[in-house]
């Protein structure tokens, strides 16, 4: 039986629970298709299941733990009379109101139609794909530098990728550790000219050109990288104690891909706070944001999107 609700938020990552908190206490009873634990891209609490301590999300000044935080946060939201169920969006119809969406097992008739959509899928970094990254992701491997930099103080790292985000974090990442290597697969930088400049003028920062990840050495920690040599293929052991993967992220918009107006780089395109190119249809956190990319700002964007659909369903009689 199809179920309806004035507020269907998709995703439950910092963006959408805060979302689910603020549209719960407005009385909107939104429901919350948190994900489903099939993959560690996808699973229901977002990136920050994948994170240990952080440090920077105010009013924690002892830290706090991805996963607790995202117990939290979904406690908060429970409270308040969010119904959150972790299943999957499969197909989402935003081309009518009500909108239409498609769950795990069902069939022709959509399992929740809904009057507003938050879309709060986030996205995912772009990951190495080789033996040890995975069991070593958060011990010792990162993909956010602003997030576990400061973890690595006065140790020797490493940095894979080319591009800007690279040569970001590689500079950042010289504030904390004694040494930064940045591993590219071919000689020459993608990133523009003034991060390289900034690069190559910090003594920090060393290059691995021609240099691909083979596998990432250590049982329960980082303890260096299994690199090969694209030209001679030679292999080599380079000894650090951790690795930030920075090859690029891509935002979780299947869902909605051909129906809501992307950005070139394929976020969700959003005007002003969170409204999409679609009425009903709001986007918060990393689906639409490809600069900030942090816990707040993913919850702030969550409240703008909640604030946004309530005042908009207020405006349709809803
Ligand atoms: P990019 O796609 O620009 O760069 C990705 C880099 O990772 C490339 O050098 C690429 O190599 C390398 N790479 C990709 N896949 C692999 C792989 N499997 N193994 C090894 N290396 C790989 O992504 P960014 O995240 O750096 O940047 C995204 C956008 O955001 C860009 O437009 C960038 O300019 C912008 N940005 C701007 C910043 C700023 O201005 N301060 C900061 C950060 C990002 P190859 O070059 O060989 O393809």
């Amino acid at each position: 039986m199809t179920q309806h609700t004035r507020v269907l938020i998709i995703g439950s990552g910092p963006a959408g629970l805060t979302a689910a908190i603020y549209s719960a206490r407005a009385q909107l009873n939104p429901l919350v298709i948190e994900g489903e634990p099939s993959s560690t891209s996808d699973q229901p609490g977002g990136q920050l299941m994948l994170t240990t301590d952080i440090e920077n999300f105010p009013g924690f000044p002892e830290a706090i733990t991805g996963p607790e935080l995202m117990a939290n946060m979904r406690a908060q939201a429970l409270r308040f009379g969010a119904e959150l169920r972790v299943d999957k969006v499969h197909k989402l119809d935003a081309t009518q109101r009500p909108f239409r969406a498609w769950l795990s097992g069902d069939g022709e008739e959509p399992g929740v139609t809904a009057d507003a959509v938050i879309l709060a899928t986030g996205a995912q970094s772009l990951m190495l794909n080789v033996p040890g990254e995975e069991r070593l992701l958060s011990h010792g491997l990162s993909t956010c530098a602003t997030c576990d930099g400061f973890f690595f103080r006065g140790q020797d790292i490493a940095v894979v990728g080319g591009g800007d985000s690279a040569l970001e974090e590689a500079n950042f990442l010289t504030r904390f550790a004694t040494s930064v290597t940045v591993i590219h697969r071919r000689d020459s930088l993608r990133a523009s000219k003034i991060m390289q400049e900034r690069a190559f003028a910090n003594e920090k920062i060393r290059f691995a050109w021609n240099t691909q990840v083979v596998e990432v050495l250590g049982e329960s920690r980082v303890e260096g990288l299994l690199v090969k040599d694209t030209v001679s293929n030679v292999e080599r052991v380079l000894p650090v104690t951790g690795v930030f993967v920075a090859i690029g992220h891509v935002p979780n918009t299947s869902l909605v891909t051909g129906q809501v107006d992307l950005a070139p780089n394929g976020y969700v395109r959003t005007g002003l706070g969170s409204f999409t190119n679609i009425e009903g249809l709001f986007a918060a956190g990393d689906v639409q944001d490809d600069v900030y990319r942090q816990a707040i700002t993913s919850a702030g964007s969550g409240c703008i999107a909640a604030i946004d659909a309530e005042r908009w369903l207020e405006a349709q009689g809803l």
